[in-house]
C-alpha cells in the first residue's frame, strides 16, 4: 500500500510540472552580488530579545528599475524609516540580542503587513504614485512574496524558536521611526509607543519614558494604533501576539534620528525606559496569560 501511494504522488508530481511546458522560471529579483533580502545581526545572542527593523532600508533591487520612482522620492519615508536600522543595530549590542534587518524597500514588499493585505504592493503612497507597482500580476505578487516576505519572517521564526525551543519566551522588539508631517499635520510626538492587546509592557514603557524625560511629547498608540482594523495583521501580530511572546513597538520621529549620532542617542534614550519595562518577573515564561 504504501509503495502504491508513494507511486501515485511521484506520477501527479511528474505530472504537474509537465503541465506547463516550455515555461520559464522568472529571472530572479535579486541578482547576485546585490545585498541580501534579510540580515540577521549577532545570531547567538544570548538576551532573550528579538529586535526587528521591518523598514530599514530603501534600496530598490536592479530588476525593479527604482519601481520608476526618483532617487528623491526614493528617500522619502514612503521607501522606509530612516533611522531604525542604526537604532536596531545599537540596541542589538546594548542588549546582545539578535537583530532581523530587512534589505530592501518597503515600497517592493511592505514587511509589516499580513501577507494577503491588500497595500502590500502600494501603487502610491503619501500621494506619490508608485508606477512600478501598478497592475502587478499574481505571478508578479507571487515572485516578491517569495523573495522578500517569506525570508524575511523566516528568519524572526527562526531568531524566535532558538528560545522557544528551550521554553524562553523571548520579547518582540519592533523598531520604526515616523515622517514628521502627515497631510499637512504636524506630529506633535518625539516618540511613540505601540500595542494591541498586550498594554502592560506599552504602558510601563511610556511611563519610564515620561518620567525619565519629562520635557518629551510621548504618543501612545500615535502616530497610528495597531488597534486599527486595517492594520490587524503586522509584524508584531503574527510573531509576537498571537503566539502569547511579549513585544514592544516603538516609533522614533525621523528628524531626531537621520544621522547615526542622533539615531545612537535615541536608542540609549529608549533603552534607559525600556530595560526596566521589561524586567518583570516572569516575563520570559513560555506559555503564560499576556495583557
Ligand atoms: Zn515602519
Amino acid at each position: 500500500m504504501k509503495t502504491a501511494k508513494k507511486k501515485r504522488k511521484k506520477t501527479s508530481s511528474r505530472v504537474s510540472v509537465r503541465v506547463k511546458p516550455g515555461s520559464k522560471k522568472p529571472a530572479p529579483l535579486v541578482a547576485r552580488g546585490e545585498p541580501p533580502v534579510v540580515r540577521v545581526v549577532n545570531p547567538k545572542g544570548k538576551g532573550k530579545y528579538i529586535i526587528v527593523c521591518d523598514h530599514a532600508s530603501n534600496r530598490i533591487p536592479k530588476a525593479l528599475n527604482n519601481l520608476g520612482l526618483s532617487k528623491a522620492d526614493l528617500k522619502k519615508h514612503i521607501a522606509w524609516d530612516p533611522g531604525t536600522e542604526d537604532i536596531g543595530l545599537h540596541l542589538s549590542r546594548k542588549m546582545d540580542a539578535a537583530a532581523v534587518i530587512a534589505g530592501y524597500s518597503r515600497l517592493v514588499v511592505d514587511l509589516n503587513r499580513g501577507d494577503d493585505h491588500p497595500e502590500i504592493m502600494r501603487p502610491a503612497s503619501d500621494h506619490i504614485r508608485v508606477p512600478g507597482n501598478a497592475g502587478l500580476t499574481a505571478a508578479q505578487r507571487r515572485q516578491r512574496m517569495e523573495t522578500f516576505f517569506r525570508p524575511y519572517h523566516g528568519e524572526i521564526a527562526k531568531a524566535l524558536t532558538r528560545f522557544t525551543g528551550k521554553g524562553i519566551a523571548p520579547a518582540l522588539i519592533s523598531i520604526h521611526s515616523f515622517t514628521p508631517e502627515m497631510d499637512g499635520f504636524k506630529r506633535p510626538w518625539h516618540i511613540g509607543v505601540l500595542w494591541n492587546r498586550q498594554e502592560k509592557i506599552a504602558r510601563a514603557l511610556v511611563r519610564n519614558l515620561r518620567r525619565n524625560n519629562p520635557n518629551l511629547v510621548i504618543g501612545e498608540n500615535e502616530p497610528y494604533s495597531l488597534k486599527a482594523t486595517n492594520f490587524l495583521k503586522n509584524t508584531i501580530s503574527t510573531h509576537a501576539e498571537r503566539k502569547g511572546l511579549p513585544y514592544v513597538i516603538v516609533e522614533f520621529r525621523q528628524d531626531l534620528v537621520d544621522t547615526k549620532k542622533k539615531a545612537v542617542k535615541w536608542a540609549e534614550i529608549f533603552l534607559d525606559s525600556l530595560l526596566p519595562a521589561l524586567s518583570e518577573p516572569g516575563l520570559h515564561t513560555l506559555g503564560r496569560k499576556r495583557s
